[in-house]
């Protein structure tokens, strides 16, 4: 059965549309909340609303142009180059100081504002690429901070959390999506919406989860 509303954090990559149809399955309304930081590849949000047009959910963007401003960084400047491969120590600098903590603090702030109290995320444990606010303990610490923030029961879903980019991709085919995450998502750091530039860590990554999941689901 399913029970109440629920809001999705969605940047209209893989995971996080992945993410929404799985909400779409458990709840009985379903919100998505995109963020516009400046990004370099805007498009992403473009992808957002036409995914959201097409399935007719509600879908609100807000303005995070702060972020851009503070946290200058491979995704948001066009004179900062991805890291083609992982540094030695540390986060890739594709990762945003703080992004997921305020996508999440203000997806929360919305959800107070519309009476929900689920919030659901795509972040991963397990295909973190070393960005720390991808994990469950920071995750399980936001959601208590928020709650004791807001005096509120949010109860924030990581369907992702425990499974790798073939399980993700398995979860849409599962889920009657596959060809939408396939081809209407953008995941690639070149800003290429589908398959991507096959260059990019994120698109190698994807397309390496793809590539076993075909094999085991012929
Ligand atoms: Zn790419």
């Amino acid at each position: 059965m399913k029970k109440g509303k629920a809001v999705v954090v969605f940047s209209g990559g893989q995971d996080s549309t992945t993410c929404l149809f799985w909400a779409i399955e458990k709840f009985e309304e379903v919100i998505a909340v995109s963020f516009n930081y400046n990004q370099k590849h805007i498009l992403e949000l473009e992808c957002a609303k036409n995914i959201c047009k097409k399935h007719n959910i509600e879908h609100h963007i807000l303005d995070l142009s702060l972020l851009n401003q503070l946290a200058p960084n491979s995704l948001t400047r066009a004179d900062i180059e991805v890291d083609k491969d992982a540094p030695k120590s540390g986060p890739p600098n594709t990762f945003v100081d703080g992004r997921n903590l305020l996508f999440l603090s203000f997806a929360a702030v919305f959800a107070k504002q519309s009476g929900v109290k689920h919030i659901i995320t795509g972040v991963s444990q397990s295909d973190f690429s070393g960005y720390p606010d991808c994990r469950d303990a920071f995750i399980k610490s936001l959601n208590v901070t928020l709650n004791l923030a807001m005096d509120y029961e949010f109860v924030i879903h990581t369907p992702l959390m425990w499974i790798d980019k073939e399980e993700t991709w398995k979860l849409a085919y599962d889920l009657g999506v596959l060809d939408i995450i396939k081809n209407e998502t953008l995941t690639c750091y070149n800003g290429i919406i589908g398959d991507g530039c096959g260059d990019c860590p994120a698109c190698k990554l994807r397309k390496r989860g793809y590539v076993e999941f075909k094999k085991k689901n012929q």
